[in-house]
C-alpha cells in the first residue's frame, strides 16, 4: 500500500500524514474555521514497554505544542497504543503521565474504546482515575449490547463521554448485528446522554457520528431541554462529511473534529474502509488506474 501512489493519495484522505506537524497544521485550519479538533498519533497493540512509553511521550509532545500554538485541540489515545496488552500497570502509568500534563494544561485526554476485548478494562481504569484526572474522557459504543448499563454507570461518576457507533467486528452475542439496532441504540443513548438528570450530574456528551439523522436529533433534543450549545458536542473524523462542518458552525454547534497522524495508519485506515463498502470500491478503482 505505501508503495502505491494511488492508494497513498486515498489514505491521506482520511490520515492527515506521517508527522506531528501535519495533524498540527489541520488543527490550526480548522480552527480557523472555528471548529475544534481532537489529535490521535496513530498506533496500536504496542508489543513493548519502549513503544508504550514512546506512545506516551508522543503524546506529551503533542499537548504542549497544543499549548504553545493556542489550538483548540485535545488528545485522543488509545490504551493498548500506551501497553494495555503488557499489563494494566504499564497502561495506568502512561496514561497519567499524559492525563496529568493535560491536569495541569486544562486540557481533556479522550480516552478511545477499542475492541470488546478491552472494553472492562478500559472503563475500569477510567473510573479509577477519573477521581485524580477530571480531564480524562471516554468512549462507549452503541452497538454493544452492555453500553445501556457502562452508561448508566458514568452518569453516576459525571463522567465526560462520547458515544459512538463502534469500529470493530464484533460477535452478535455482544453486538447488535443490524445497522438498524446500531442506530436505534445510538438514539436511547444519546437520549439518556442529554436527558437532564445526567447534566445535571455533571455529564459532558460527545456525539461521534457523520449520521445526519442522530446529529439532528442531538441538536432537536438539546433544544428541547433546553440544553446551551457549550454543555454538549457533535464529533467528526477528518476526511469524513467535511460538507457538514459549515452548516453545523452557522447553526451554532460546536464541532470537533479528530485528526489522525503518524506511520501507523493500517489499522485505522481498514476500519474506515471496512465501515463504507463504497471506500472499497474507490480504493479499487483508483489502484486499477494507477
Ligand atoms: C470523533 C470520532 C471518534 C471515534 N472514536 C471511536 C472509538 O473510540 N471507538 C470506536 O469503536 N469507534 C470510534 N469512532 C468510529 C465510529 O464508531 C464509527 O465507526 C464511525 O463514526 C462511522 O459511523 P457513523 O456514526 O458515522 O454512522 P454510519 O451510519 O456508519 O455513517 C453515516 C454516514 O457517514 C458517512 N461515513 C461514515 N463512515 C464513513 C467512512 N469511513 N468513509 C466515508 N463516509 C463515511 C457516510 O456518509 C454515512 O452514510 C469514532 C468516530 C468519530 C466520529
Amino acid at each position: 500500500m505505501d508503495r502505491l501512489p494511488a492508494a497513498r493519495r486515498f489514505v491521506r484522505r482520511f490520515v492527515a500524514g506521517p508527522a506531528l506537524e501535519d495533524a498540527l497544521g489541520v488543527a490550526a485550519r480548522l480552527n480557523a474555521a472555528g471548529v475544534d479538533a481532537a489529535i490521535t498519533h496513530l498506533g496500536e497493540n504496542v508489543a513493548t514497554t519502549d513503544d508504550a512509553a514512546r506512545a506516551a511521550d508522543a503524546y506529551l509532545e503533542v499537548l504542549a505544542e497544543i499549548g504553545r500554538r493556542r489550538l483548540r485541540a485535545v488528545p485522543s489515545l488509545k490504551l493498548t497504543h500506551l501497553g494495555l496488552d503488557l499489563g494494566d500497570a504499564v497502561c495506568r502509568e502512561n496514561l497519567e503521565r499524559v492525563a496529568a500534563r493535560g491536569l495541569a494544561t486544562r486540557t481533556l485526554v479522550w480516552v478511545d474504546m477499542e475492541s470488546s476485548a478491552y472494553t472492562d478494562r478500559t472503563l475500569e481504569l477510567y473510573r479509577r482515575l477519573h477521581p485524580t484526572y477530571s480531564n480524562l474522557a471516554c468512549v462507549v459504543q452503541s452497538y454493544l449490547r452492555r453500553t445501556a448499563q457502562d452508561v448508566e454507570r458514568l452518569i453516576e461518576i459525571g463522567a465526560t463521554v462520547r458515544l459512538c457507533k463502534g469500529a470493530y467486528r464484533e460477535p452478535p452475542a455482544i453486538a447488535f448485528p443490524d445497522k438498524r439496532d446500531v442506530d436505534a441504540s445510538y438514539a436511547r443513548l444519546l437520549d439518556r446522554l442529554l436527558s437532564a438528570d445526567a447534566l445535571a450530574r455533571g455529564v459532558y456528551p460527545a456525539f461521534a457520528t457523520h449520521d445526519e439523522r442522530l446529529i439532528a436529533r442531538a441538536r432537536e433534543k438539546a433544544k428541547a431541554g433546553g440544553v446551551t450549545a457549550d454543555r454538549y458536542e457533535i464529533q467528526m473524523l477528518y476526511g469524513i462529511r467535511h460538507d457538514l462542518h459549515a452548516t453545523l458552525g452557522a447553526a451554532g454547534s460546536r464541532l470537533r473534529v479528530l485528526i489522525p497522524y503518524g506511520e501507523d495508519w493500517y489499522g485505522y485506515f481498514v476500519r474506515r474502509l471496512a465501515e463504507r463498502p463504497a471506500n472499497l470500491a474507490f480504493l479499487f478503482r483508483q489502484l486499477l488506474r494507477g
